[in-house]
């Protein structure tokens, strides 16, 4: 008999794990300014990974530390429009003592790859690098241009990362007309042994207010109607009891009446609720989706009991919906009186884009080849990405980072959550859906 004995080279699926455990012990905790560890070697690691495969990266810094790396693949066909491919380095902060494991271990358990960062979105950063690097020792070139974004910063609003990457370098994205990043991809299980799997295709815009009224100051024992604190309170409260009334823009209507389907619900457009009660704990983040929403967040006023400030401010949350952008803020305006003033903390734009098109269909088709349970459906986040930065430049922004999970997972819980953990399962089908997504992006 005869023995043929193949050299092992180690695929996509055989790395995916140990490149996810070891971004992970990279601690890449954003606090939000720049105290923290910085990007800057997990950004070394990912450059060496693409290195060993003979792919050229650069690491470019805003802010010592606060480092991104950008790298372009090329592909058949150089003359067609390029694919950006985008994930971020940082992470949120993690207590270690709130956690079961060593949030900075990437530890092996119960059949997850445990750490901060696991779901968000280190586990996308390896599944990436773990397809591409295959594909590059093999001599398979993408069929057009990709361009490959580990960024920093993103998870404070991606000033140090995509945001300057944007503005300081747009060069890097040349010929980029599309791109995939976070957070979208992963399965919702439903009845008869199927699974929706959540295509991000629109987000909400972010309006951080900060509300403040002016009155006259004096002395807490008199008569005194002109009062900051009073105005600023009342104002509070009338935002954040508001009911918005539902507004299903076309990403969140096409994914109620497809999640209707998959439950056996019928679709009914005046009560577009009715098949949220199904989906679990999702419904927490699908809701918001339904209608604009306000959070008061903060109040600072005052610094002696008997004394009345001038002045009295708030912090409020505000998220508003695709296309309906200058109706929500006449909505705030006519809540806050003209007592109160408002500016931005912080504000980005809302994201939708057609759910159609050949990058979709690349994207259906893969999870079907992996499960043909499958039941891919366009959602819209009720958060932002670092898509609203590459949305600037022009391009079509998906959210598609692919993940069968087991169904008693509660995956959105995950999402900065304590605990957080990809199951190795999930990595190993994420990989072979993006080979094969690759194939025909
Ligand atoms: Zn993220």
């Amino acid at each position: 008999m005869k023995v043929i004995t193949v050299a092992h080279r180690p695929t996509a699926e055989d790395e995916v794990v140990r490149l996810c455990q070891e971004l992970i012990r990279i601690d890449t905790s954003n606090p939000g300014d720049n105290s923290g560890p910085g990007e800057r070697a997990a950004a070394e690691y990912v450059a060496a990974a693409l290195d060993e495969v003979g792919l050229e990266a650069k690491i470019l810094e805003s802010h010592p530390g606060r480092a991104s790396v950008v790298a372009r693949i090329e592909g058949e066909d150089s003359s067609r429009d390029a694919l950006l491919l985008h994930g971020h380095l940082d992470v949120v902060p993690a207590k270690k003592e709130d956690w079961s494991r060593d949030p900075f271990g990437g530890e092996i358990a119960d059949g997850c790859v445990w750490g901060r960062g696991a779901v968000d979105m280190k586990d996308m950063d390896a599944m990436m690098l773990a397809v591409v690097r295959q594909r590059l020792r093999e001599g398979r070139r993408p069929p057009r241009d990709i361009v490959l974004a580990f960024l920093a910063d993103e998870e404070a609003g991606g000033k140090y990362g995509a945001q300057w990457l944007v503005e300081e370098h747009p060069e890097l994205f040349d010929g980029c007309t599309e791109a995939v990043g976070e957070v979208g991809g992963f399965s919702l299980t439903v009845p008869g042994d199927k699974r929706m799997y959540l295509i991000e295709a629109a987000e909400k815009g972010i309006a951080w207010m900060n509300l403040t009224a002016t009155g006259t100051a004096g002395h807490g024992s008199m008569v005194h109607p002109d009062n900051a604190v009073t105005a600023v309170a009342a104002a509070v409260a009338r935002l954040g009891a508001h009911e918005f009334p539902v507004q299903m823009t076309k990403t969140v209507r096409a994914f109620l009446e497809r999640a209707c389907m998959a439950y056996g619900v019928e679709f009914d457009p005046r009560d577009p609720e009715a098949c949220l009660e199904k989906i679990g704990p999702l419904a927490r983040m699908i809701g918001a989706t339904l209608r604009h929403t306000l959070n008061p967040t903060r109040l600072d006023a005052g610094y002696k009991t008997n004394v009345i400030p001038q002045t009295a401010t708030a912090q409020v949350d505000g998220r508003y919906l695709p296309g309906y952008e200058a109706e929500f803020f006449s909505v705030v305006d006519e809540l806050l009186g003209p007592d109160v003033k408002r500016d931005f903390v912080y504000n980005d734009q809302a994201l939708e884009v057609e759910y159609e098109g050949a990058l979709v269909a690349a994207m259906e088709r893969a999870l079907l080849s992996e499960d043909e349970g499958a039941l891919p459906v366009p959602y819209c986040l009720s958060g932002g990405t670092d898509a609203k930065h590459f949305a600037k430049l022009g391009m079509r922004c998906y959210g598609f980072a692919p993940l069968r999970l087991p169904p008693e997972l509660d995956f959105s819980g995950m999402f900065h959550g304590i605990d957080e953990r990809v199951p190795v399962d999930g990595l190993r089908f994420g990989v072979r859906v993006l080979e094969h997504f690759l194939d025909h992006a």
